[in-house]
């Protein structure tokens, strides 16, 4: 069953009451970025690129070590791969990412005069740039509508029905066409805080979750398990006699 786009808004309403409401809503990586830096675009490319495999807080860290020493493109252009290795080694995966940074750099300050693109054709000329980071980019760094997604838009929007897809570029299409665009900006974040605190990649917290009615992944695979585990055995006792009910 497909969700109209009146089912794409009250979707997007509740889970943004989960979310923010919520006693732990905490910034993602990119958002904190956004606020801190005034969406410095290339600060947000820099920080997706260190983003990528693995988890908020270690991003964060990096990207404030990083740009303690370096501070624009001109200047990691010409950094040292050594120092930009060990200011960047919370973030993992640091001899492949520090080269990936100053190769960036370098081509931003040679192809656009030193200035991060703000199309997605001239982004993803970037060494190591996909579409996932290009359209943060436009996101959080331009405040340009795009749907970024990562690898938490992706699961929750076939969980919930959205779309029914294998890689993330075919939830990205299908996103675009079924999502109005004046939602597209807030969409990446709201998901992204969702799948950390509520729609879990192991282990979704579905009892708390008020999205239980219109999810295909609930009534599917997880509604027809509780049915089961619920029905009282033939002479045993209820749980609400358990409760005391
Ligand atoms: S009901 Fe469960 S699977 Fe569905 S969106 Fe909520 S937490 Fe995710």
């Amino acid at each position: 069953m497909g969700h109209g786009r009146v089912g794409i808004e009250s979707i997007l309403s509740k889970m943004g009451r989960m979310v923010y409401d919520s006693s732990d809503a905490r910034a993602t990586a990119l958002a904190q970025l956004k606020e801190q830096e005034g969406g410095d675009p290339f600060r947000i490319l820099i920080g997706t690129i260190l983003s990528q495999r693995t988890r908020d807080e270690n991003t964060t860290k990096a990207v404030a070590n990083l740009f303690a020493r370096y501070s624009s493109a001109k200047e990691l252009a010409g950094a040292d791969e050594g120092e930009v290795r060990d200011l960047i080694r919370p973030a993992g995966f640091y001899n492949v990412k520090a080269k990936s940074i100053i190769r960036v750099s370098r081509q931003i300050l040679e192809k656009f005069n030193g200035r991060v693109p703000d199309k997605v054709d001239d982004l993803l000329k970037l060494h190591s740039v996909g579409r996932k980071t290009a359209n943060c980019v436009l996101v959080y760094g331009y405040g340009i509508p795009a749907i970024p997604v990562d690898t938490h838009v992706h699961r929750i929007s076939n969980r919930l029905g959205l779309v029914e897809t294998r890689r993330p570029e075919e939830t990205e299409e299908e996103l675009t066409k079924k999502v109005p665009r004046r939602y597209w900006l807030e969409l990446n974040d709201v998901f992204v805080r969702f799948g950390q605190t509520t729609c879990k990649p192991l282990g979704p917290r579905c009892e708390v979750c008020t999205l239980r009615g219109v999810c295909k992944y609930y009534r599917e695979v997880v509604s027809p398990k509780r049915g089961k585990l619920d029905k009282p055995k033939l002479g045993g006792v209820s749980r609400a006699n358990i409760r005391g009910g």
